[in-house]
């Protein structure tokens, strides 16, 4: 069923618990934790507890929780006193975009100078 956990999904896992990662912030419907592989000093995902593949997914079956996402991105970037200077909501959407975890994940890129376009 739609939103369900998926047992094959590693971001399922770790919003169960089942797969240890660096929690920043947790609420009702999401996790926040760190990358483990950071592109910058901060670099936190955000995830909907919930399984969808992707953002658009996401949005157009929980548009509640992909306001969730979004706030919590915030959240993050306020925490890590990023947002002063500025930093980066990012979700890669399909393979040919970069995205290589198939559950929905808000990228929070901070702390750095960011250039743009992105590559
Ligand atoms: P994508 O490429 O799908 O947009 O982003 C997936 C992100 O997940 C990558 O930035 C990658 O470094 C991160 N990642 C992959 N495996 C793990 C893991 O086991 N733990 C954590 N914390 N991050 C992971």
């Amino acid at each position: 069923m739609a939103g369900e956990p998926q047992a094959d999904c590693l971001f399922c896992k770790i919003a169960a618990g089942e797969v240890p990662a660096t929690v920043v912030r947790e609420s009702e419907t999401t996790v926040a934790f760190r990358d483990i592989n950071p592109q910058a000093p901060t670099h936190v995902l955000v995830i909907p507890k919930a399984h969808y593949p992707d953002a658009a997914s996401l949005s157009a079956a929980e548009p509640g929780i992909a306001a969730d996402v979004l706030r919590e991105a915030g959240e993050v970037a306020a925490g890590e006193q990023v947002d002063g200077n500025g930093y980066r909501i990012v979700f890669n959407t399909g393979a040919g975009a970069g995205q290589t975890v198939f559950h929905a994940h808000a990228h929070v890129l901070g702390g750095r100078g960011l250039q743009w376009p992105p590559g």
